[in-house]
């Protein structure tokens, strides 16, 4: 009979802007009042019905929340005209957005006017949307290499002589890295400043780099997290180069009907926005397996 050994990863459960955002939803929600989230409070199905269970509710525009009442604003962030969108119906805004992603709002619009400012992120990500805001007509953002040439076309019809590389916190510090270079390539021009700016999230960075560390040295890699999670997938895709074998799963149900036959160590990593309770169930259920 074999017992299967289970690696946990040091990092799992709710980063600090994440644990922050929750708590004080709970909070709230204990008070009884009624609070509207606007978009999902975090990329975890499982976290947002826990909250709406408990009362919260989740709508996708502003339009849709009646004046006069009290929102959240996630720890994404919100694009600066929902400020005043929620100001002209009289909603009460708790603002959630995590404090990182407010230092980065702070140094875009310090910038603005002096670079020609390119965001590394996924375009359709709320934070970046949101970084977008304050990035004015002088921005771009750059997902992939197809999307340097464009920006550098807006670039040209400026007279600005500085580049301010800025990235989404939770983007893949290997793709930043690699988009950056590619970046130089096409911008070269002795008279250009590039000022690169790597605002990945160190609760990020340092799990990747916990998951590329723990996938060398197991027979498969478990990563639980919300199925819309960028910095989940993210961690999937890091795993997937040292261990084939892997799995992305929301929680212990997802294991119920897979067999772990002759799986002799497995790694059990997170991503930001699953709890450490959710985490702690898998490596339970995985302690009691034996084959
Ligand atoms: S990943 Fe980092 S930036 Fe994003 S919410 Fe968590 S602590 Fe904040």
């Amino acid at each position: 009979m074999v017992i299967m050994k289970v690696v946990c990863g040091k990092l799992c459960g709710f980063c600090a802007g994440v644990n922050y955002t929750i708590n004080k939803a709970l909070e709230i929600l204990n008070t009884n009042e009624k609070i509207y989230c606007l978009g999902k409070i975090v990329h975890n199905e499982i976290v947002i019905k826990k909250l709406e269970d408990r009362g919260m509710i989740t709508v996708d525009s502003i339009d849709d929340i009646p004046n006069n009442s009290k929102v959240i604003f996630r720890a994404h962030g919100e694009a600066k005209e929902t400020y005043d969108k929620a100001k002209l119906k009289n909603i009460e805004i708790i603002d959630l957005t995590c404090g990182k992603i407010k230092i980065i709002r702070k140094k875009i619009e310090k910038e603005k006017g002096k670079s020609f400012i390119l965001i590394i992120g996924k375009k359709d990500h709320p934070e970046i949307i949101g970084n977008l805001s304050y990035s004015g007509k002088n921005s771009s953002v750059i997902e992939n290499i197809k999307d340097i040439s464009s920006a550098y076309e807006q670039y040209k019809k400026t007279h600005l002589k500085n580049i301010y590389i800025i990235s989404q916190t939770t983007f893949s510090s290997q793709k930043f890295d690699e988009l950056v270079k590619a970046i130089k390539t096409t911008f070269i021009d002795n008279n250009v400043n590039i000022i690169i700016d790597k605002t990945i999230c160190d609760a990020t960075e340092k799990r990747q780099q916990e998951a590329y560390e723990l996938s060398k040295n197991v027979d498969l890699m478990i990563i639980i997290g919300g199925k819309n999670s960028a910095n989940t997938k993210e961690l999937a895709k890091i795993s997937e180069k040292n261990c084939s074998d892997y799995i992305l799963i929301q929680n212990v149900d997802d294991l119920k009907n897979i067999s772990f036959f002759n799986k002799n160590t497995v790694g059990v990593i997170s991503g930001a926005s699953t709890s450490k309770e959710t985490v702690d169930e898998v490596v339970e259920y995985l302690k009691k397996l034996k084959y």
